[in-house]
């Protein structure tokens, strides 16, 4: 079987799907693996450290695919120049773009969109969103600290003593979770809140304190629900007391197939104190913030500042590339028989993941949306 890796094409990419280990791996399981020349390159993955089997031009490597990995969706020009039967592994966002999903169902290409991958324990290994999720909230939390115009530690010095910054962090999934941790080591005051009770003990093992707004809307699949109206207007309330006395927000929630839930509004943002910063990672989604633009930074009359994050697991590329390429690699791995793939349909890793395979949708909200 040919493995082939691109060069990301997106504005702002610079993750590559396969890494040296996974190449090695892919050898070692007696997978051909083409690259095309420069593919790791903006993630400091030199052609000789990739080590791939061939080294070819972008149209070379395609036309001789027959698994394609891909950090964002595939171009419509490489859609059309793989060959009928081709598989592709990529974040494929299918309610974002109908055309693409169109095209890779008249190829015949058998797609497999990493973000429809059940989130059951044994896909754990395999699960992009959470590596990704990881990456994005260590980082808004670096860019907080950055941005803030005080410490996050406390300071006890012959100047005095400084107290330490109180950070909120909005949502307690993989991002939140990850944004906690790395605010409390650089020594911020943190608390958590998110609507899933369960992430009450998650949060205070991670040695911060959970906010209790009086909330809690657990839906299917380990994930939240949409808040009813009432109970929104009840979060809203005791938030906007709160955020008064808080100087960074970083806000990651989400549900899923939707916009990211409006939680902190313009009204709150006004209450809150001069310099305060917003780190909004759920900007592309919509933003949990108001005033939130994506890709911008924003700052508010009374002087906060609301920073609407794009894409940053791509600003980390060498690790977010390195734990990308193994999700991808643990989920080819199902399928790799001695150098050749054989599709298991009955295992629901595959089946659940797929989007389109031999002409058809099979991803029924994604059907139902388009056809
Ligand atoms: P996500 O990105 O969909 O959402 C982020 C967080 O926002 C979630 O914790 C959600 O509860 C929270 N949220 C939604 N609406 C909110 C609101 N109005 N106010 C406050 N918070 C709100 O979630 P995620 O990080 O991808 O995953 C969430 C959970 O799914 C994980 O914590 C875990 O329990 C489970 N999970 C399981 C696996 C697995 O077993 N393979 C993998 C990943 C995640």
């Amino acid at each position: 079987v040919a493995v082939v890796v691109l060069r990301e094409t997106a504005a702002g990419e610079r993750r590559v799907a396969l890494t040296p280990d996974v190449v090695k791996k892919l050898k070692a399981r007696g997978a051909d693996v083409l690259a095309e020349a420069g593919a790791g390159e903006s993630a400091y993955f030199s052609d000789a450290a990739l080590d791939a089997t061939q080294v070819l031009d972008r149209a070379g490597a395609l036309a001789r695919a027959d698994v394609l990995l891909r950090v964002q969706p595939p171009d419509p020009d490489e859609i059309a120049g793989l060959k009928a039967g081709a598989v592709v592994i990529a974040h494929l966002q299918p309610h974002r773009d109908p055309e693409r999903v169109k095209a890779l169902r008249d190829r015949k290409i058998t797609a497999f969109a990493m973000e429809l991958l059940p989130r059951t324990t044994r896909a754990q290994a395999m699960d992009v969103l959470s590596s990704q999720a990881a990456v994005a909230g260590y980082k808004a939390v670096l860019i907080a600290a950055e941005a803030a115009p005080k410490f996050f530690p406390m300071l006890t010095t012959a100047a005095g003593t400084i107290r330490p910054s109180k950070v909120l962090v909005v949502g307690a999934g993989v991002a939140g979770l990850q944004a906690i941790a790395t605010a409390r080591r650089l020594g911020a005051q943190v608390e958590g809140f998110d609507v899933r009770p369960e992430t009450r003990e998650q949060i205070e093992s991670l040695g911060a304190k959970f906010l209790d707004l009086g909330v809690s809307a657990a839906g299917s699949g380990g994930y939240a629900r949409e808040l009813t109206a009432e109970e929104r207007e009840r979060q809203q309330q005791a938030l906007a007391d709160h955020l008064k006395g808080i100087d960074v927000v970083v806000t990651t929630a989400a549900v899923p197939g939707r916009q990211a839930p409006r939680i902190v509004s313009a009204a709150m943002v006004a209450g809150m104190k001069a310099g305060a910063v917003i780190v909004d990672i759920a900007a592309e989604s919509g933003g949990n913030c108001e005033l939130t633009e994506a890709g911008r930074t924003v700052v508010s009359p009374n002087g906060v500042s609301i920073i609407g994050t794009v894409n940053l697991p791509a600003s980390a590329p060498i690790h977010a590339s390195e734990m990308y390429a193994r999700n991808l690699y643990n989920f080819l791995e199902l399928s790799l028989n001695d150098g050749a793939l054989t599709l298991n349909w009955d295992d629901e890793l595959i089946a659940k993941t797929c989007l389109t395979h031999d002409g058809r949708i099979l991803h029924e909200p994604t059907r139902q949306l388009i056809e």
